[in-house]
């Protein structure tokens, strides 16, 4: 027969324990418990697929409620894992329900007990299963290519359990659980080995995907600040430049503080710290929408504007200056005053490149700093009126 009851319980012993060791080799790199759950569940779906083995030797109490009592604990624990993924707390009715399947177990009594265990027990997989799809659900846009996957995998495993739960209710059922025969027997063996190949595959996407995205997320952001750096500017500087014309003139304001050492000769380097962190706040607030700000290092930031203007521009750069002044001289008072500087430069066609613009930014930062410090120098195009 091609699908043999006892080959395919051998694949799915085989497929979990890889599964399970898979996890857990990815959770001892990432640490992220989600993993573990889900590990733990696979290594369970195996103990249980060969406890099921023993059930065509007559052992038929572990071989099928045993067998399925693990498989239940599994499904559990995939929800678990899910929960810890979407970072969800389950309520208490969860747990209420497995003790209450737990409690139900102990009891085997006759045929009914078995039609009833049979259906409360797809059910359970069909309804931890389903709650964790739902739990995975989109929130906002923000869920990963291979979150979806396994919201869709979970999903149909469900669906599938929820038709088997069915099936129990239907007059002359095409099963028969001692004897390890019937359709329903065979059609789940096969849906079991390919749900745990899916869910296991999708289960390692899911995290890897948020693994890469928060490592792509950190490498364009400054540690300090939280604010873009360079390279992460440099990308999205030509998108937001595009359309600059005269009508719409871009701008770049580079600003940098004057006497910052002092800070950190003074107060130490933690008080600078928290000196660039105020002063990245401040320019967070004043930021135009459709602005970009950067970190370029040290104590140097940049803002980059569309739809700018001279008057625009002085007034931002005299905000800023004005917030930070008060700032820095309440916080940090030192000799000499830690104030800021700004050199800026408007254009009206879009730049050849980032690096060009920067440096008109510095020529004119420059001059400021050489005028006496604490001013904004502005060049490039003035506005007419
Ligand atoms: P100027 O008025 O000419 O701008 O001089 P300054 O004292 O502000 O010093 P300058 O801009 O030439 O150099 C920036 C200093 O900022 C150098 C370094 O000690 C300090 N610095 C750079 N990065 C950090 C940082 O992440 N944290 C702290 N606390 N200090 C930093
Ligand atoms: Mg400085």
């Amino acid at each position: 027969m091609p699908l043999d009851p006892l080959t395919m319980l051998t694949i799915s012993i085989a497929l979990a324990a890889a599964a399970a060791l898979y996890l857990a080799v990815e959770w001892r790199s990432i640490r992220e418990p989600s993993l573990l759950f889900w590990s733990a569940g696979f290594a369970t779906i195996s103990v249980g697929s060969t406890l099921a083995l023993l059930r065509s030797s007559g052992f038929t109490l572990i071989g099928i409620w045993f067998a399925n009592g693990l498989l239940v604990t599994a499904h559990f624990l995939f929800l678990l894992g899910v929960a810890r993924f979407t970072q969800t707390r389950l309520s208490r009715a969860w747990y209420l329900i497995f003790l209450t399947w737990l409690v139900m177990l102990l009891f085997p009594d006759g045929q009914l007990w078995s039609k009833v265990m049979l259906a409360a027990n797809s059910l359970l997989v069909a309804l931890a299963t389903l709650k964790a799809s739902f739990l995975l659900r989109p929130h906002g846009s923000s869920l990963s290519v291979g979150a979806v996957q396994l919201r869709y995998v979970l999903l149909t495993h469900g669906l599938f359990y929820v038709a088997k739960a069915l099936t129990v209710v239907i007059p002359g059922t095409l099963i028969d659980l001692a004897a390890f025969k019937g359709e329903i027997i065979q059609i789940s063996l096969v849906e079991g080995a390919m749900a745990i190949m899916l869910i296991a595959l999708s289960m390692t996407g899911t995290e890897r995907y948020r693994r890469e995205k928060e490592i792509a997320r950190l490498a364009e952001r400054d540690p300090l600040t939280a604010l873009y750096n360079r390279r992460a500017l440099e990308k999205r500087a030509p998108r937001l430049l595009t359309d600059v014309s005269t009508e719409r003139p871009g701008a770049l304001l580079l600003i940098d503080i004057d006497n910052f050492k002092l800070v950190n000769d003074q107060y130490g380097h933690t008080a600078g710290d928290r000196l660039l962190i105020a002063l990245s706040e401040m320019i967070r607030s004043l930021l135009p929408r459709n602005a970009l700000t950067a970190r370029l290092g040290g104590d140097e930031f940049v803002m980059l504007l569309n739809s700018a203007s001279s008057e625009r521009i002085i007034e931002l750069g005299d905000a800023l200056r004005e917030q930070f002044l008060i700032t820095a001289s309440q916080s940090f008072p030192t000799s000499a005053a830690v104030t800021l500087s700004i050199g800026a430069t408007l254009f009206d066609t879009p730049p050849a490149n980032l690096s060009a613009l920067i440096e008109q930014g510095d020529a004119a930062l420059y001059e400021s700093k050489r005028g006496g410090r604490n001013r904004i120098r502005l060049t490039g195009l003035t506005t007419p009126g």
